[in-house]
């Protein structure tokens, strides 16, 4: 075939558009959330919401789309910004269970609309941004992770317990195993910062994860109060 000829042409068209819509797509998400006390107890230290202390759980940080080889796509589509009109109704849900706790305070559109741009766009084939937000708000209420702690005697304590049996603890109460993150404290401990659950492509089921993120906590950490 020559090189020039039409059908060759035609052909690097069709195979340019596949490379294109295959690389918009994802294939799993990471469910993340994080514990107040611990985002707190870092050298930047935090600052509560405008809307008043967040309770005494775990928050959400966010729903990212990512890929089995590890990599992510980000900021995906600028057409597409983040919009409070469309969310009205998830509002004060979002408040209670999605707080920011970056300086300056905010009220959590910030952070929502830093998530939205960021990941929820690379995620519009499945979850436009109000069917995102709900997707995200409805994976927390089945991933209860301070109460699947608690069962297990892992309390926010200021205590430091075993990677392992943090894992377990999860692993038993919602069935999968969750990926933690840890954070470096004021006393330079290795402290429970944020925990991951995967979520298949409809963004509305747990699955075992496909690839875990990189780094690692020490063996023992702390859980602090908040
Ligand atoms: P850090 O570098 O602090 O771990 O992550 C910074 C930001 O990069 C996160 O808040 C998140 O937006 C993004 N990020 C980090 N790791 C991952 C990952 O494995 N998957 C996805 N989708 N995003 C990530
Ligand atoms: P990543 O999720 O997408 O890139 O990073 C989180 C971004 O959201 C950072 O720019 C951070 O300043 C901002 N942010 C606002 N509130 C919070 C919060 O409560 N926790 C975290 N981790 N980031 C927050």
């Amino acid at each position: 075939m020559k090189p020039n000829s039409p059908f060759f042409i035609k052909l690097l068209i069709i195979q340019c558009l596949s490379v294109l819509s295959v690389s918009q797509d994802f294939d799993f998400f990471y469910f993340v959330q994080q514990w107040p006390g611990s985002y707190c107890d870092t050298e930047q230290s935090c600052c509560y919401p405008t809307t008043g202390k967040p309770a005494s759980v775990f928050g959400i940080h966010g729903l990212w789309p990512n890929y089995n080889d590890g990599s992510y796509p980000s900021n995906c589509d600028p057409d597409s910004p983040f919009d409070q009109s469309q969310i009205s109704d998830l509002i004060s849900s979002l408040q209670k269970s999605w707080p920011t706790l970056a300086c300056p305070s905010g009220n959590g559109s910030k952070f929502w609309s830093h998530e939205w741009d960021k990941h929820g766009t690379c995620s519009e084939s499945v979850l436009d941004q109000h069917g995102y937000f709900e997707a995200t708000l409805d994976l927390k209420k089945k991933a209860n992770l301070l109460h699947a702690l608690q069962s297990a005697g892992i309390q926010p304590d200021g205590e430091s317990y075993s990677l392992n049996s943090i894992k377990a603890a999860i692993k038993d109460a919602i069935g999968f195993t969750p990926y933690i993150e840890c954070n470096v404290g004021q006393s330079g401990n290795s402290q429970l910062y944020q925990i991951y659950l995967c979520v298949d492509t409809s963004g509305s089921n747990i699955i075992e994860c496909p690839v875990l993120p990189r780094g690692r906590c020490g063996s023992s950490i702390e859980f602090p109060s908040f």
